[in-house]
């Protein structure tokens, strides 16, 4: 039963942190208002708004102006229900709890790179606030988190040093977050593994001459699935 609880209010938070990850880059109000379409920007009724349901109900088009809902909706209304499902399933309650938070941002910052290739800054702070409190929770220790984040900074900012052109700014401050958060040798499994799949995606892409040398690809999503994968296979 608890699991059921667990989805349905979870892809409730999620589609709203779709919203907000569409709206806050572009300095739209994404608080108190309906959401619209990505068409026709009219705005949408309360059936429509609904997670998994609405999309399923309209197989997949918008009931205003027809056009067809891009399928990355309906792939976070699924996924991050399921995955919040598989922590809660195998964390314990102050781990589920941490890795809820951070997975919740993560959700954020993976849809804005993956929109407009942006991390908003403002964000990027509250993050980091949010990650400290809630690891402060976990253990009510101020010297391990100070310990980690240093030992972030260093490695992640002097990797940032010798591969700027490879990776961005961004990337680099959410994977010193993430280390303050969980600690820094579990941020740097997380990087190598996002790293590993970013490679073998790109260069699966690369040799099916789907993108080329110049494209360039948001790295938040890989970090994303590395953490789901280390969260969950630990
Ligand atoms: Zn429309």
């Amino acid at each position: 039963m608890i699991y059921i609880y667990l989805f349905v209010y979870s892809s409730i938070i999620f589609s709203f942190i779709h919203v907000a990850a569409k709206s806050i880059p572009r300095k739209k109000p994404f608080l108190f208002r309906f959401s619209e379409c990505d068409t026709c920007h009219q705005q949408l009724g309360i059936i429509e708004i609904i997670p998994i349901f609405s999309y399923c109900w309209n197989r997949g088009y918008a009931t205003c102006c027809g056009s067809r809902i891009q399928s990355i909706y309906l792939i976070y209304e699924v996924l991050c229900p399921i995955v919040i499902c598989l922590f809660f399933s195998r964390l314990g309650w102050e781990e589920f709890v941490l890795a809820a938070v951070i997975f919740a941002w993560l959700t954020f910052f993976s849809l804005t790179d993956y929109y407009y290739l942006h991390i908003p800054n403002v964000t990027v702070y509250l993050f980091l606030f949010f990650a400290c409190l809630f690891r402060w929770l976990t253990e009510f220790k101020i010297g391990p988190i100070l310990n980690d984040f240093v030992w972030s900074i260093l490695f992640f900012g002097t990797l940032y040093f010798f591969f700027k052109r490879g990776i961005g700014l961004g990337d680099i401050k959410l994977l010193i977050i993430l280390g303050t958060a969980l600690g820094f040798l579990e941020s740097y499994s997380i990087f190598c593994f996002a790293v590993i799949m970013a490679t073998v995606i790109i260069g699966i892409l690369f040799l099916l001459k789907k993108v080329n040398r110049s494209t360039y690809f948001p790295f938040v999503p890989f970090i994303y699935f590395s953490f789901i994968c280390y969260m969950t296979f630990q």
